[in-house]
């Protein structure tokens, strides 16, 4: 029996448990959230009991998987190694924390090269990924889909996959595919879905793809922007997201969305697309 994963972005600020609480009161069966404010700056202790009562929860009203999201001002390939080990530090913690609520996901925004060139800026992601991925931990990390604005490594499945290439822990690694940024990519999954999900599984491999953000785009095809805009709003329109969700290789990942919504909006675009979801 298929079932739909089907959430959005949640702030964090009152917990795991609140967070749990609002999903389920808007219809929705995972979330995603940041794990810290997502300009830096340190985390909020966990609360063991807050975990505890979340994993009960969870477990009871069938929340699948959740998506933790770093920091999106990361950079794991700056040229500054300061930077870069800000980054490494960063991710080291939050996986630790990670680990109370084990078997999930953490998604990071790979970097930007700036003025070092593609392959230096692969090369620095695989480096810090082999320092920060250990063999117990029960996360996979996923490399996140970029739009390519500015000098972002991401911009393309085979960029994505050179990095996957030179991590030795690959087992901890896998994909979060983003629908806005992949339009604004130059990846048309309003003309040809299939041709971009066999794409993906030719270069990375479907397997690997353990997440999906569901949102509409500002911009036109292949405009390497990057602004999310509400389900059916944009450029991509809400056939092709539809379409997204109801794709037979796309089953069981958990679709999140990250459109410009208060959670009153979140909870229409969640009950509209569960309402055009087919299995
Ligand atoms: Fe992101
Ligand atoms: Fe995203
Ligand atoms: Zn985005």
């Amino acid at each position: 029996m298929n079932k739909l994963y089907l959430g959005c972005h949640l702030s964090a600020s009152k917990g795991f448990l609140a967070m749990g609480k609002q999903a389920v009161a808007i219809g929705a069966n995972t979330f995603q959230f940041f794990t810290r404010n997502p300009r830096g700056g340190a985390a909020k202790p966990i609360d063991e009991k807050d975990v505890e009562e979340y994993l009960k929860y969870a477990k009871e009203t069938g929340i699948g998987t959740i998506v933790a999201h770093a920091p999106y001002t990361l950079n794991a390939c700056a040229a500054d190694a300061g930077i870069r080990n800000f980054a490494k530090e960063t991710m080291i913690d939050d996986l630790k924390r990670m680990e109370y609520v084990p078997g999930n996901v953490y998604n990071f925004h790979p970097g930007s090269h700036v003025k070092q060139g593609v392959d230096v800026g692969i090369e620095l992601i695989a480096e810090l990924l082999n320092e920060v991925l250990t063999k117990e931990q029960t996360t996979t990390v996923l490399l996140e889909t970029m739009a390519g604005k500015g000098s972002e490594v991401g911009r393309n499945f085979e960029e994505l996959r050179r990095i996957i290439d030179k991590v030795e822990l690959k087992d901890k690694l896998g994909v979060c595919l983003d629908t806005c940024h992949v339009w604004d990519g130059g990846y048309d999954i309003v003309g040809n879905l299939d041709n971009v999900i066999k794409e993906f599984d030719d270069v990375i491999g479907l397997d690997r793809l353990k997440a999906i953000h569901l949102n509409d785009s500002k911009n036109p095809f292949d405009s390497h922007k990057d602004r999310h805009e509400c389900i059916g709003q944009g450029n991509i329109g809400l056939t092709a997201l539809v379409n997204v969700i109801n794709h037979p290789k796309l089953q069981g990942i958990p679709f999140n969305l990250e459109t410009p919504n208060e959670i009153e909006g979140y909870q229409k675009e969640i009950e509209l697309l569960r309402n055009m979801w087919k299995s």
